[in-house]
């Protein structure tokens, strides 16, 4: 995993964010499925569809929206918003309208950022009957007194909530469960970026022999976790880890949310991570605000799913306006991300426990030419201490990341050494269920 070209990774994930980005998204819609659609060019994910209606806990699926055109004309016919020119002109779940009215009453469904004039805000109305429009405050202040011409070409019908799920299957059925929203009309980081970076993870790990069981689901934010935990309820004592992956693009640092439960194998993966990453990070404890991690870790479910992003969404000016676009994110940004994810599934995939069957005293590794070993290999620096601890700590007791975070050392250094160890016959792994 570690020889990936940091380059390639990013040029791939971005490319992939650049062919998502004109697709125009709810979440329901034709938007959504032609998503799914592109990524199945690299990963066979499987399309559901769940009917409008269909109860989900306290929630009910709402009705499919889809929209061909929208637009604004002033008296003259010129078109001052234009839906075709951007996607965020629309406010998502707007209702149709084919009317003519004032400058003031249309004013009542514009929305704008005076702080930001340039930018086009993006609004939805999913669950209250309305219809809008978002323009950029420079455009509003030219708009003249007069009569306008409103058409949204809209439907909202019974249709079908649409999600997406790519499974690859481990040696073991506990599984590590990767999620994302891919309902966001024009925005990269928040979310083509969790999107994009997740379709090129999972196909690095299609090619993998795993531990773990994968499961990747592609979901329209709130409704289609709480829609997806309520059909797969039955299942979920086999999700062992989880993360929820969002803003991965944004130059800023990278942040790690933990799960409700806190102290998780995946929260400590993570932490220790970025710990060793060489960079600035921060951790962010559990809170019932943000991303999908809210719904699987509502409660009643409380799995151990956290948060990977790099800037959280309070904190930049560019979250859910027309400047979150290609040239916000980066391809070094996307690559630091996915490989920030590679080294916590390394963790996950590689952290047992072992016995040492030669606990009376340290044994003599100079003997076994260990020492030499160690020092032979490039990649890691050779280190005495790492077999040291790993033997010392194999007590069925301990796993490799209790060690590493015990040591102070990097969980690879660890790993390494356990590897050693356990060709020389002198740690064998506790017994693992399949
Ligand atoms: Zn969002």
């Amino acid at each position: 995993m570690s020889a990936l070209d940091k380059n390639d990774v990013g040029r791939q994930v971005y490319q992939l964010i650049s062919k998502l980005y004109p697709v125009h998204r709810s979440i329901t819609g034709n938007g959504f499925r032609k998503t799914m659609r592109l990524l199945r060019r690299h990963i066979p994910v499987r399309i559901h569809e769940v009917s409008t209606g269909t109860r989900v806990f306290d929630w009910s699926v709402p009705k499919e929206w889809n929209i061909k055109d929208a637009y604004v004309k002033d008296s003259q016919g010129n078109k001052v918003i234009d839906f075709r020119k951007c996607n965020l002109h629309i406010v998502a779940y707007s209702l149709p309208v084919k009317k003519t009215m004032s400058l003031g009453t249309l004013k009542k469904h514009l929305f704008t950022l005076p702080d930001f004039p340039d930018w086009i805000p993006y609004r939805y109305a999913f669950y209250t009957k309305t219809w809008g429009f978002c323009l950029s405050h420079n455009d509003f202040l030219k708009l003249q007194e007069g009569t306008y011409e409103v058409r949204i070409d809209s439907r909202l019908k019974k249709g079908h909530l649409t999600y997406g799920e790519y499974f690859i299957k481990g040696r073991q059925a506990e599984e590590v469960l990767v999620s994302c929203h891919a309902c966001h009309p024009a925005l990269c980081n928040d979310n083509l970026s969790g999107v994009a970076v997740a379709v090129i993870m999972a196909k690095c790990l299609s090619s993998l022999s795993l531990r773990y069981s994968y499961r990747f689901l592609f979901l329209p934010a709130t409704v289609g976790a709480i829609t997806w935990l309520r059909r797969n309820e039955a299942r979920l004592s086999r999700i062992k880890h989880g993360v929820v992956l969002t803003g991965l693009g944004d130059p800023g640092r990278s942040t790690y949310k933990k799960s409700r439960l806190g102290d998780t194998e995946i929260d400590r993966a993570f932490i220790h991570t970025l710990k060793n990453s060489g960079q600035d990070y921060e951790i962010l404890d559990f809170s019932p605000s943000g991303y999908d991690e809210r719904q699987f870790c509502s409660p009643g479910f409380n799995l151990p799913v956290g948060c990977l992003m790099r800037t959280p969404p309070d904190r930049y000016p560019e979250y859910h306006t027309s400047a979150d676009n290609l040239d916000f994110i980066r391809p070094a940004s996307l690559a630091d991300s996915f490989s920030k994810c590679l080294s916590v599934i390394s963790i996950l995939e590689n952290n047992r426990k072992y016995i040492n069957l030669n606990p009376k005293g340290e044994p003599q590794l100079g003997r076994r030419g260990l020492y030499r070993t160690m020092a032979g290999q490039s990649e890691q620096p050779p280190s005495e201490l790492a077999l040291l601890w790993v033997l010392n700590f194999s007590d069925g007791q301990h796993s490799l990341l209790d060690i590493a975070e015990k040591s102070g050392m990097n969980f690879e250094a660890i790993r390494v050494a356990a590897d050693l160890l356990q060709k020389e016959g002198l740690i064998k792994p506790v017994f693992e269920r399949a």
